[in-house]
């Protein structure tokens, strides 16, 4: 059977990814559930899919118990507050969705013989002493600090994948996202990306956080989207690394973006938050060898297009 008429659950399908998501897996022909409770989700993410036959949102906390009639074939769990700031006004919704909402989800791919496939975190290496991290880095976490809430869950969540895999032998998938970005990003959703660009579209001031000598990579969403079906389709059921290696300091950052978007902003310098990563950078040897992926689009040109969708959506 081809994937086409094949019944998919995205939960947090009303998310940054998770409604890119949606819009993929309905152009190839499937049958969309798009689930979400909309702490952090938007329903204009998904408006335009609202009348097609095959896309069918249900509004849902996936923490709590979930039922849905008839076969499923692929569940995605992608729901959870993903940004700092976010996490640490949700501390329990994140924790809760990360721990029951993986359970729960997992319970629905065993009920319903679906391969499943759980949006994990490079936040699962927490503060890093490997650079760049590979698959096989167990991380540095701090279990009680604010990022905890949101670091611990997915490390649960990849621990409950696996024991599903083992156990239950669940078709399972994991992938690791890397810092990602693009349109459909909440503009007020505290990250690095919607922030500058936000305050480089005012001509505020651009908040560097400590010195700006903390590093991270950015993958565009169009490039983590094909990485993602690619690791879907493929029989890989090890946790693999989903980002763009390019590695920028976030001083650096700041100053691409103000060039890109042509502001006449200045930069100022804010505290750094608690736990903030020193280091980030995908190792992508994995995917490039067994899903064939590496990211093509260069940060400038993914840029343009995510400050030419924030103009034209800066009211939303
Ligand atoms: N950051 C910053 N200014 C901001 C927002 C974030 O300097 O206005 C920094 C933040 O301290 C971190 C990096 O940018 O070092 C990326 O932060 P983000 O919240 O996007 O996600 P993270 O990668 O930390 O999960």
């Amino acid at each position: 059977m081809s994937d086409k008429k094949k019944r998919i659950v995205i939960t947090g399908g009303a998310g940054f990814l998770g409604s890119h998501l949606c819009d993929r897996f309905i152009q190839d022909g499937l049958k969309v559930f798009c689930v979400d409770n909309l702490i952090t989700g938007n329903l204009d993410n998904v408006r335009h899919l609202w009348k097609d036959k095959n896309f069918e949102f249900i509004k849902h906390d996936i923490s709590k118990e979930f039922r849905l009639g008839g076969h499923v074939h692929y569940v995605l769990h992608f729901a959870s507050p993903a940004s700092p700031v976010d996490y640490l006004n949700y501390p329990i919704p994140t924790l809760k969705v990360g721990a029951l909402g993986s359970h729960i989800t997992l319970g629905l791919a065993k009920l319903k013989k679906a391969r499943y496939l759980l949006a994990s975190t490079s936040e699962v290496y927490g503060d890093p002493e490997e650079h760049p991290q590979k698959e096989s880095y167990w991380g540095h976490v701090n279990p009680i600090g604010p990022r905890g809430v949101y670091d611990e869950a997915k490390r649960f969540a990849e621990a409950i994948t696996m024991a599903y895999h083992r156990y239950h032998k669940i078709d399972t998938r994991i992938v690791r996202i890397f810092n990602t970005y693009g349109p459909r990003m909440r503009i007020q959703d505290g990250r690095v990306v919607p922030n500058f660009i936000y305050q480089a579209i005012h001509n505020k001031p651009l908040t560097v956080y400590g010195r700006g000598a903390q590093t991270r990579s950015f993958c565009y969403y169009s490039d983590l989207i094909e990485g993602i079906i690619r690791l879907l389709r493929s029989n890989v059921t090890m946790p693999v690394n989903i980002g763009n290696p390019d590695e920028f300091t976030i001083l650096e950052f700041a100053r691409l973006v103000m060039d890109v978007s042509h502001a006449k902003s200045k930069i100022i310098f804010k505290p750094l938050p608690v736990d903030d990563p020193k280091q980030r950078r995908p190792d992508i040897t994995f995917a490039k060898k067994y899903l064939k992926w590496s990211p093509q689009v260069k940060l400038e040109d993914g840029l343009q297009e995510t400050i030419r969708w924030f103009k034209q959506n800066i009211a939303r």
